[in-house]
This record gives structure tokens, sequence and C-alpha cells, in this order.
């Protein structure tokens, strides 16, 4: 009796304790209300539009109403914020990816962009902002509010299933271009999401996988990205990841959410958990998470507790009798949920959404989303090898192309998972090699072998030697042979690592079967992972890497093979000779869920530049079928104290006979830190389109910050005072130019 007693003051203290509230928040709502004034500074509106909510409303916001939305609150007019999976191009919303990517499914067809490692190989910010500005354009045409990306997960290691989609493996290169396609969605009025933090860098038992990283590391390395996306690109949304960061999942690490991202880089938008990454209901929303998805019956149903035993997923802490009952226990204080709250109806407001909800047109892939997506396609192709000049081919010279392998005549666009866009068109290599060639030159086509665990009919004995025979004659018979090898959706894919870095089963052997027959033989990477070439790169006279381009892919491919572009991809990863070689080798996948990210700081170049360790090919590197000269370097002014900026500036003069462009890329080298460095770092770069003979002045601006290390003793960034030196060059292995930068306290 007592007990009831008890529980009973408890309910009544509650109900008076709210009831002026409640009182003043279901009184009707007059169409003045300051918050539904659009020229009112947002602040103000978020701060009118809670005071008149009630703590059952304010609750109601913290789950989503569904696969991909969160909940309206329709007496105050507040709309759901309706999602869509990118990024490289809007993908159905309408249920996982399983459901999405289902034979009967609702077919919703858009762009198919690049992957990100892709667009990534650009290194065109500008490019990358009209990339988001048109999936920007596409989301809004299909009445969606917002997509699921940027991915700036550092591609730690060659296996990782999801490298397809993040920018590389430098913090500096991804952080940019993350700005860069927050910026493009973010001038439509639509919602990006910067994901996963932090640090989803394999997909090996992702749910459960505990990462130890040390906390310079994660300054360095895992977060920079992030913190650009929001100090530099102001993103609305950040989604938490799958995994935990030293022993604590990412949506309940308070560390990860509050101190860092909302304290340390001042985010003022809100958090999104990943699909089914809760665990719990005060600890994840005082941790700072404040929206979880999904929810509503689709949560339930798809989350079920046998589920998400096998699977290790979490899901349905933030509902709203769940956050309601805390509240009203004292395990979550008012002013935590009215933060929460605030958040999610700042970015409502932030976006345009609340006064002009988008309202389907259905006008989706236009010519001119096409055409960026062509570009990225192309700009994003790396020349890797070209011995005796074997390309451009000139289509008057030639009389026959024989395009062979298990990814010429399919278009493989993508990497799998919730990324993979739906295309309502996709040119595959032997489309656009066939368009290109014209009449006058003989396409012949043949598989050469079938892609790994794709058509078993092609997986006999007699079947691959009748494949591998056609394809030998094929080449034979040809001027030319093009061999398009790689990986597609179902071998590189979310929720899964790649599990060798070699090709999938028979392409090393094919390559080398169709070298011995045709000297001419061009190799066509089409696969978003590094992959092992040392069975055959020797005899290679000309190697292409094009990763997934999108479904201009194959248009972007013939236009690099027969010169009506010049290649100007550069590696936004370095290429290990072999798995070994990898600074992640020895820490992964990591033992009893556990994996230790002891290669610390040096991952990619960083390792592989400072350890002598000669990669296949280097992080930055990429031909041209012109050549280029770096002249003039300049440092400006050569003594700092720091706080000032430093003007760099070159010259680069395109010296060869075509049109082209150059990546030029800045490092710093700091050779007398009091703390270990890398023996170089990307701080700048900058594309530059050349004519022949033409010159152009390329011109950085740096900061302390481009000089500085994270100091685990002061916990803060650190510059030490002496002389660093300022490298420009055309990869981190061909530093053309250097100059000394004094720094003094
Ligand atoms: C992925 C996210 C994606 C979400 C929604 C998750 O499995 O990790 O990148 O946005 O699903 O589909």
């Amino acid at each position: 009796m007592r007990r009831y007693l008890a529980s009973f003051s408890c309910i009544l203290f509650a109900a008076f304790a709210l009831l002026p509230y409640a009182l003043h928040a279901q009184a009707p709502v007059p169409a003045t209300a300051p918050y539904k004034d659009a020229q009112l500074p947002v602040e103000k509106r978020v701060a009118d539009l809670l005071s008149r909510m009630t703590v059952e409303e304010k609750v109601t916001l913290l789950s989503g109403s569904g696969w991909m939305e969160s909940a309206p609150i329709p007496r105050l007019g507040v709309p759901a914020i309706k999602m869509a999976d990118g990024p490289m191009g809007v993908r159905s919303w309408l249920g996982s990816s399983a459901v999405t990517s289902g034979a009967n499914a609702v077919k919703i067809e858009t762009t198919s962009f690049p992957a990100g490692v892709a667009m990534a190989a650009t290194w065109d910010t500008a490019l990358v902002q009209r990339e988001g500005q048109a999936i920007g354009q596409e989301v809004k045409a299909l009445g969606r509010d917002m997509i699921l990306g940027p991915t700036v997960n550092i591609n730690r290691q060659p296996l990782w299933g999801r490298n397809f989609e993040g920018y590389g493996e430098d913090p500096y290169l991804s952080g940019q271009l993350g700005v860069a396609y927050v910026r493009g969605v973010q001038s439509e009025g639509v919602i990006p999401s910067v994901k996963h933090f932090d640090a989803n860098n394999e997909e090996f038992e992702r749910h459960r996988i505990n990462e130890i990283i040390d906390e310079r590391t994660l300054h360095e390395i895992y977060l920079p990205a992030f913190k650009a996306a929001v100090e530099q690109g102001g993103a609305w949304t950040v989604m938490s990841a799958y995994n935990k960061v030293n022993g604590v999942h990412c949506a309940e690490s308070s560390y990860l959410l509050t101190d860092v991202l909302k304290k340390e880089f001042g985010f003022k938008g809100f958090v999104i958990s990943d699909w089914g990454s809760t665990y719990s209901t005060a600890p994840t929303v005082n941790a700072g998470m404040d929206l979880e998805m999904p929810g509503g019956a689709p949560m339930r149903a798809a989350y079920t507790p046998e589920r998400n035993k096998i699977s290790g997923n979490g899901a349905g802490w933030l509902t709203a009798d769940k956050v309601l009952a805390a509240v009203k226990a004292g395990e979550i204080t008012e002013a935590t949920l009215n933060d929460n709250a605030g958040r999610i109806l700042r970015v409502i407001f932030l976006s345009g959404i609340f006064d002009h909800p988008h309202v389907a047109t259905g006008e989706v892939d236009t010519p001119e989303q096409r055409a960026v997506a062509r570009e990225g396609a192309t700009e994003g192709i790396v020349l890797l090898k070209n011995t005796g000049s074997l390309l451009p081919l000139d289509a008057k010279k030639i009389h026959s192309i024989a395009v062979i392998g298990p990814n010429a005549a399919v278009a493989r666009t993508g990497g799998g998972g919730s990324s993979l866009v739906r295309p309502k068109y996709a040119i595959a290599p032997l489309e656009g090699i066939r368009e290109l060639a014209g009449k006058s030159v003989h396409v012949t086509y043949a598989l050469g072998v079938g892609m790994e665990g794709e058509d078993p009919a092609q997986d006999t004995p007699e079947a691959r030697a009748k494949l591998l025979k056609d394809a030998t004659e094929a080449a034979a018979h040809a001027d030319v042979a093009v061999v398009v090898v790689g990986r597609y959706s179902k071998l590189e894919t979310e929720g899964s690592d790649v599990k060798t870095m070699d090709l999938p089963a028979g392409q090393d052997e094919l390559i080398e079967a169709v070298e011995k027959a045709n000297p001419h033989t061009v190799v066509v990477l089409n696969t978003g992972d590094p992959v092992t070439m040392t069975k055959w790169l020797d005899r290679t006279p000309a190697l292409l890497d094009m990763w997934y381009g999108g479904q201009e892919g194959g248009h972007a491919l013939a236009s690099i093979l027969f010169g009506d572009a010049s290649p100007s991809g550069k590696l936004p990863v370095s290429l290990p000779r072999a798995w070994q070689d990898s600074p992640a080798f020895s820490n992964y996948p990591g033992e009893n869920l556990e994996v230790k990210y002891g290669e610390g700081i040096y991952v990619g170049y960083r390792y592989y530049d400072t350890k002598n360790v000669e990669p296949q090919f280097p992080f930055g590197f990429g031909l041209s079928y012109t050549t280029f000269k770096y002249s003039g370097l300049t440092v400006t002014p050569g003594k700092v104290a720091g706080t000032e900026p430093i003007e760099v500036s070159l010259k680069v003069s395109n010296t060869g006979k075509r049109a082209g462009a150059e990546v030029v890329e800045l490092y710093v080298h700091d050779g007398h830190a009091k703390i270990d460095r890398p023996v170089h770092e990307l701080k700048g770069f900058s594309r530059v389109e050349l004519k022949p003979g033409e010159t152009k002045t390329v011109e950085f601006t740096l900061d302390r910050a481009a000089l500085s290390y994270w100091s685990p003793e002061t916990k803060a960034w650190e510059a030490d005072p002496g002389t660093f030196e300022i490298q420009v060059g055309a990869s981190s292995r061909d530093i053309r130019l250097r100059a000394p930068l004094e720094l003094v306290r």
C-alpha cells in the first residue's frame, strides 16, 4: 500500500509540475504565432514552438514514425522529415535495402552518380558540390526532404565492404569533399546527413565490434572530415555509427556526440541514429542522440528481439512511451529534452521545409543531372599505366577491338547495400565503346569468365574453359583488347567485408591469357576496393581504374579510351601491392569482437611514405595524356607566428600537346615536432584545367591548423616552432617543389 501511495504521489507530482506547461501548450495556436513567421530568426521560432509543445509532443519527435520518416506534430503544423537513402543518388525509401532491392519492389528510378571513391578521385570540390545540388534537386522533386549522405568514413583498409562509398584514406580530402556535398545538398533546402559518426571502417560485426582508438588518432584521422562538414559545411545532421568506439556504442557516446561533436565542433543540428543502432533510452538521449531511426510499425516489424540477437541490432528505445517514462522518472531532464527536440525543429526551420514543404513533381534524371553524373565518372577515371602510349586509342588507325570480361557488358554502377541507386538506364563499358568506336572499328565481345557467384552455369570446368578460349581468340584477332574486371554489388557491399584483395575467381587468369594473346591490352578495373595486381601488372601496357562510375560509367570510360577526354583522376587511396602490406593487416578484423587501431595515425600514405613501404600505386597518383610542369613555388610570409594566413603560390604549365587537367597536391612536412609525425600530410589540393602550352597560377592559403598535430598531452591542436617544409607535387611520392616555412612563437 505504501508503495502504491508513493508511486501515486509521484504521478500526482509530475502531473502538477507539468500542468502549467500542458495548459499553455494546449491553447489554440493562433495563425500569428511567432514560430510560423518565416521572417523571424530561426532561434526565436524554435523557442516559441518549443514553448507551445507538451512534453508528450516533444518526446514523439525523438523517434521515427516509419522506415524513413520522422514524426510530425499535426496540431502545430510540424511536418515529418521525409528521408531517402544516398549518397550516390536518391534511393527508394519504401523499406530496408533488402526490400527495395527485391525484384517486386516499387521502382523508384533516379540518377545513379558515381560511387564516393570515384567522386573522390576527381579531387574536384566544385563538381562534388554540383553533384550534391543535383541530388538535392532530385530529393525535392520526389517530395522528400533529406538524403542520407555523404559518407565520409576513412578507407582505413582495403577490405572494407563500403570503401566504394567513402572519399578515400585522407581526412583532409574526405573533409573537403564532404563539405562540398553538404553545401550542394543544403543549397537546395534539402537536409544531408554526414555519416557514420564515427569510425565505421569495417563491416565485420558492425553492430557489435568494439574499436579501440586512441584520442590522437581519432582527432587526426577519424574526426576531421566530420569536423569540416560541420564547421565549414554547416551540416544540419550527422548520423551516428553502428560500431562501438572504446567500449561505447556510438549512439550512446557522450564523448563523441556531446563533447566532440556538439561542444568541440559547435554542431547545432541533430544527430540521427543509423538504422537499428540504439540500445538504451536515457543513456542514449543524454549522450546527445536526438532522433532514433527507424520508428513506428516498420521498426517493430524489422527489429524483432530474435533478429536483433542474431545481427546485434538494437531499436525501439526512444519511442514516446519510453522517453516519457524516463522524463517522468527524472532520468532525462526537460532541458535535455528541449535540446533534442529543439535541434530537430531547428533543422526543420533552417531547411525551409516548414515554410515550403516539398511537393513531388516527379522530374528527376534531367539532362543536366545526367551531365553531372557523366562529368564525375569521366573525371574520376585514373590512368595508372600507359606504356608506349597505347592510350588514347585512335579510332582512325585501329580496325578492331575485343572487349572482354565479366564487367564489360554489364554496367556495374555501384557497390551493394543502402547506397545502390536504381537508374533508368546504365551504360556498360561495351555499349560506351561501341558508340564511340563508330562504324569503322569492329567491336567484338567475350565474357572470358563469369562473375564469381553470379551464374552457376558459367562455373563448371567445361564452361570456364570455353569462356577463356573464346576470349583469347577474340583478343588474338583484334588490334586492341580491353579487359574490364572487378567486383560487383554482391561481392562488395555494405554489411560484409570483401574476403580477399584478389580479384574474383578466374579474373587474374583471364587477364594473363588475354595479355599473352594480344600485347595491346588495356586492363580496366571496375571496383571500389584496391585489388592485387602482381600476377599480371608487369606485362600490362595500359591500366585504368574506373571504380564504380554510376549510370554514365560506360560513356566515361569510352571517352577516356578514345581520348575525347584526357584522364585527370588521381588516387584517393594508396593501392598496396598486397593485403599484408596494409598498415591495418595485423589489426583486422580483431579478436573477440574487439579491433585495435594499432597503426594509429599511420593510415594509407602516412604509413607507406613514412615507413618506406612501396605501394603498387601511391596516394594522389594518376597519369594524363599530356604533361605538366610545376615551377615558382613561393610561401609568404616565410616566417610566421602562426595566427596569420600563409599564402602559397606556384605555376603549373601544360607542356604537352593536348588539353588536360592536373590535380596539384600540397603536403606539409614537419621534421621537428616534439611528437612522432607522418613524413607529410595533405593540406591542400587544386584541380587546374590547362590548354596545351598554357600556364596558370595556383594558390593555397594555409593556417596554423595545417601545421598542427593533436596533442594527447594538452588535448589540443599544437604546432611546434621550427622549420616546416611546404611540398607541392603530383602524388604523395612525386613531390616536385619544396619551400621552407618557419614558425616562431
Ligand atoms: C546504413 C546507412 C543507411 C541506413 C538506412 C544503414 O544500414 O548503414 O548508411 O543510411 O541503413 O538505410
